[in-house]
């Protein structure tokens, strides 16, 4: 075969595919294991709300019809959620999806966005796709500089990425200071704050989306329904904006972009709260017996605000992730700048949370910690 010789756009040059190593279905099958652990994805370990499995399953008989491509139901499902005219959201094949709509219309060549330099990756790789440069700022304890971020504004600043909770650090920056935020950033800046662990988040220690985007048309809140909803393999998730953000978005997506399944699971999930109040409850009962536990071994831990903790160790970060992985126990292993090693684990039930300390606690007599 010849080489390719047709010339790909020189903004990818840069750009790395996401990261995927073999999925834990197909690690269970090769090394036997009558089940597995999935820690590595922050997925709801309680599954779907049931109510949700039904109405995906009752879309199947109508798969050979496209989608309602006004998405009229989700988009009064989540106005009457939130409060706000369904002018104001737009719903994506996941939130990722969002993030890339967000840069497609409003990142052009040379424009500047700012985040933190260990954050969610996806906002650096869809800045990088449109020519865009990222400007990666370090955390400071593990939380948003958000002081540091403004700092690195100028002229060319388009955008600026709030990730809260921050994926993978699992910390949120301080309600008060972020409001402060919000108000000094220049209205020609965009501000995205992800949102998609907020159901997790401690009551009362995050702002209200509704009046920050009533008061600031140049905020957009990312929210997801593939963690605590738990229909990660449906992808769906939205976006809250002005209506003047949310109608360039409608230029550049795809016209079907959700589909039938996801859109009718994600109304009928939104209405069942107990299925939301109750993952929340055993998530901070979970996250509090896990941290403690983790603390005891002599583990250094960020207080998490999300469904999944951030342990620092001293070395092998990647090596830990595949030990346990032949364990049959999936955390994610990470080496970003300012935490060279450390692993992102996500809260399982009780039974799998034992399963991980048991295993992980042969590291610590090791040294790791
Ligand atoms: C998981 C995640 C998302 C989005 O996930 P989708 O499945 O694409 O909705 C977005 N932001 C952060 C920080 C996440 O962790």
């Amino acid at each position: 075969m010849g080489m390719a010789t047709i010339k790909p756009r020189d903004e990818l040059s840069p750009v790395i595919p996401y990261p995927l190593g073999p999925p834990p279905e197909i690690m269970q099958k090769q090394l036997g294991f009558s089940r597995i652990i999935r820690m590595g994805d922050n997925e709801n370990p309680y599954g779907a709300s049931p109510l949700a499995l039904e109405a995906a399953k009752n879309e199947l008989g109508a798969v050979s019809c496209y989608p309602d491509g006004t998405y009229s139901r989700i988009y009064t499902a989540l106005s009457g959620f939130h409060g706000l005219p369904e002018s104001h959201f737009i719903v994506g094949n996941g939130s990722d999806e969002v993030i890339r709509l967000l840069t497609r219309a409003f990142i052009s060549h040379g424009d500047e966005a700012v985040m933190a330099s260990c954050t969610f990756p996806r906002y650096k790789t869809n800045v990088l796709i449109e020519g865009g440069v990222p400007v990666e700022v370090p955390l400071a304890d593990g939380v948003h500089d958000l002081e540091g971020m403004m700092d690195r504004f100028c002229g060319r600043t388009k955008m600026v990425f709030v990730c809260n909770p921050n994926n993978p650090t699992s910390t949120i920056v301080d309600k008060e200071k972020l409001a402060r935020f919000i108000t000094d950033v220049p209205k020609n800046i965009m501000v995205v704050i992800d949102e998609a662990y907020v159901e997790y988040v401690t009551p009362d220690a995050m702002n209200d989306a509704k009046p920050i985007l009533e008061k600031h048309p140049n905020v957009v809140i990312l929210r997801t329904f593939s963690k605590i909803h738990g229909l990660a393999g449906l992808r769906i998730g939205y976006g809250m904006m002005a209506p003047e953000i949310a109608g360039e978005l409608r230029k550049v997506k795809d016209v079907f972009n959700v589909n039938r399944a996801g859109a009718a699971a994600a109304v009928a999930s939104l209405a069942d709260t107990a299925f939301i109040e109750a993952s929340a409850d055993n998530n901070r009962i979970e996250r509090e017996y896990v941290a403690n536990r983790l603390a005891g071994m002599g583990f250094t831990v960020l207080p998490s605000e999300a469904n999944f903790l951030f342990v620092l160790l001293t070395e092998s970060a990647l090596a830990v992730e595949a030990s346990l992985a032949s364990k049959g126990i999936f955390v994610k292993g990470i080496s970003a700048p300012g935490y060279p090693n450390a692993l992102r684990v996500a809260l399982g039930c009780r039974e799998e949370n034992d399963a991980f300390l048991e295993a992980i606690r042969t590291f610590a007599a090791e040294g790791v910690v």
